[in-house]
């Protein structure tokens, strides 16, 4: 290598530092992308070699992208130049992308239903979809890549009730639409001032982000897993059994019936309720978390709450009603 070419890879290393610290300072998780391209410089899972930051189990870039300013100079210091991969969920963010079709394929074209209201590129299926939702569309952040699309970057939903939205891809699952892509959990974009043969990310809106609009977060809900098969409740003859099967069905109810802003709490009561049932040997454990399951799944397909959140809540009922175990037929 020549003495300029060292030269302008030692510039390039020392410019992508800069931009990588710049971003992490911001709160945004970095990680490292291969020189001049868009994918993840570090090994993959199948090629892991179990040293350094591995040694206690595989990590993958979501869990090393970092905003600590030492592990940035250690990593950007060595190298060719790496490009910057932005780890959007562990930075609160998210991002649409919006692409444009690659003019050297000729079937990348609009899909008819889009082509029929005129989207020519991403950014007029997202125009349309405000439109339809009769919603206006907020400028944020937005970073224009070297292929002529946009970043429009958002702050994630925070709350307790949030979603926690993962990736979409075109119109696939809960995705919006052709050539709009959105990166949530589980995703990165190629972070501005990246370069690539292509060109630069750049910066062409340098507002903070602002929040996600919730028609939006609406649509981008992760749709979740269906609810467990529930085994149904022994009917027997018996007294009881019948005491039992009223006393779940209570508890069923209780949750069903919950309204808005009360939903995980009466989930709580439940597993509280039948916690004690367990306790008391009226109720086998998996019996009673199938009850709960299914009476929290129209919650959970509404968004309430999440498959995780609710089964932390069962659990946690669960182990408080254990310590007040009851017997069929003893006062409540
Ligand atoms: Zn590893």
């Amino acid at each position: 290598m020549s003495n300029t070419a060292m030269n302008s890879t030692a510039n390039e290393r020392a410019r992508l530092l800069r931009v990588a610290l710049t971003i992490a300072a911001r709160g945004w998780p970095v990680f490292p992308l291969r020189p001049g391209g868009k994918r993840p410089a570090l090994h993959r899972v199948d090629r892991c070699p179990s040293t350094g930051a591995c040694a206690a189990g595989h990590l993958g870039w979501e869990q090393r992208a970092t905003t600590d300013p030492d592990r940035i100079r250690r990593a950007w210091s060595i190298g060719p130049g790496w490009n910057i991969g932005l780890a959007t969920g562990p930075a609160g963010l998210v991002v649409v992308d919006l692409d444009v079709p690659d003019p050297t394929d000729p079937n990348d074209v609009p899909p008819p239903r889009w082509a029929q209201l005129g989207a020519t590129c991403g950014t007029e299926v997202l125009a349309l979809l405000a439109a339809q939702a009769g919603q206006p569309f907020p400028d944020t952040h937005t970073v224009e890549t070297p292929s002529g699309g946009w970043h429009l970057v958002f702050l994630a939903p925070t709350g307790p009730d949030a979603p926690a939205l993962r990736n979409t891809a075109g119109e696939r699952g809960n995705g919006l639409g052709w050539k709009v892509d959105t990166r949530a959990h589980g995703g990165y974009v190629v972070a501005a001032g990246s370069a690539t043969p292509a060109g630069t990310y750049r910066v062409v809106d340098a507002r903070d982000p602002v929040p996600l609009p919730d028609w939006l977060v609406q649509r981008l809900r992760p749709t979740p897993p269906p609810p467990p098969p529930v085994a149904p409740m022994p009917v027997g003859g018996s007294r009881h059994d019948r005491y039992l099967a009223a006393a779940t069905r209570g508890e069923r109810q209780r949750v069903l019936d919950a309204p808005p802003g009360q939903r995980n709490h009466s989930l709580y009561l439940a597993s509280v309720a039948l916690g004690q049932l367990v306790a008391g040997g009226a109720l086998g454990e998996q019996d009673a978390r199938a009850e709960l399951r299914a009476a929290a799944a129209p919650h959970l397909a509404a968004g309430a709450y999440s498959a995780l959140q609710a089964e932390k809540t069962i659990s946690s009922g669960l182990r408080a009603g254990a310590r007040r175990p009851r017997r069929l037929g003893d006062a409540a």
